[in-house]
């Protein structure tokens, strides 16, 4: 007998047009012999990041380094930039759309405007970041404090909205079982990119290059593979939370 297909005809939204990766997977699924059904049917299956907009910024670059650690060997810039690229494969195959502050070894400075480098630096990456067609904006960074002891990945958000908390938990839920870290989701309302941040959105310092046996994990793109899908992982988990949930700030509930 011959195969009764349906399809599906799926509504994309405009945006998603735009992104052209929306391509929803159709997953066909033999039905058993004894349900009386035809023997195939197309079922569509929606990849977990289908149509969102994700703004990564790996921190620093340029003449702007960023925390140090191992003698100069470990680069707080070189490794944020990894792990964004890792995290922009890993969440492009999840069906979201990604556009980078940075994609290469350099400020965003343009010479023009007031202020500082760092200054105008911030403010270019904020104006990537808060772009209105962005869902989400994920600045990444490394840490560097005077005691070595100090180590783990840690996520701030800033609670201008309850959805940052909730991004956060779910970010630091997955760094805590995919790298592992003792560390919490932090409140901070002080950092610039935080308080100016317009979409939900959260700062993730994935480990402390003051640490040198962190500081060497770090550097190895091995374990930048791993933060980077636990941070895919983390954002996953947000957009599969009930929305409802975040809204309400109920995050023990
Ligand atoms: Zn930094």
């Amino acid at each position: 007998m011959r195969a009764v297909q349906t399809v599906l005809l799926l509504t994309l939204t405009g945006l998603m047009l735009i992104v052209g990766q929306s391509v929803v997977p159709f997953v066909v699924a033999e039905q058993k012999p004894d349900s009386g059904a035809s023997s195939l049917k197309v079922q569509p299956t929606l990849a977990p990041l289908s149509g969102r907009v994700i703004a990564l910024d790996p921190g620093h670059g340029g003449i702007d380094g960023g925390a140090i650690g191992l003698g100069g060997t470990a680069l707080e810039k070189e490794i944020a930039l990894n792990i964004a690229r890792f995290l922009r494969d890993y969440v492009q195959e999840a069906g979201a759309f990604v556009v980078m502050t940075r994609d290469d070894d350099r400020m965003l400075d343009d010479g023009s405007g007031e202020g500082t480098r760092k200054a105008r630096d911030l403010r270019a990456r904020m104006a990537i970041m808060n772009d209105p067609a962005v869902d989400i904006a994920l600045s990444i960074h490394l840490n560097a404090v005077p005691s070595p002891r100090w180590y783990g990945a840690e996520t701030f958000y800033a609670d201008v909205r309850p959805e940052n908390a909730c991004l956060a938990e779910a970010i630091q839920a997955a760094l805590k079982d995919i790298v592992g870290t003792p560390r919490h989701a932090k409140r901070s309302n002080t950092l610039f990119v935080l308080r100016t941040m317009r979409p939900v959105g959260a700062l993730v310092e994935v480990g402390y290059l003051s640490n040198p046996d962190e500081a060497r994990r770090l550097i190895d793109p091995n374990y930048q593979r791993k933060i980077a899908f636990a941070l895919s992982v983390g954002l996953m988990r947000y957009f599969a939370e009930d929305p409802a949930r975040c809204a309400d700030g109920d995050l023990d509930g």
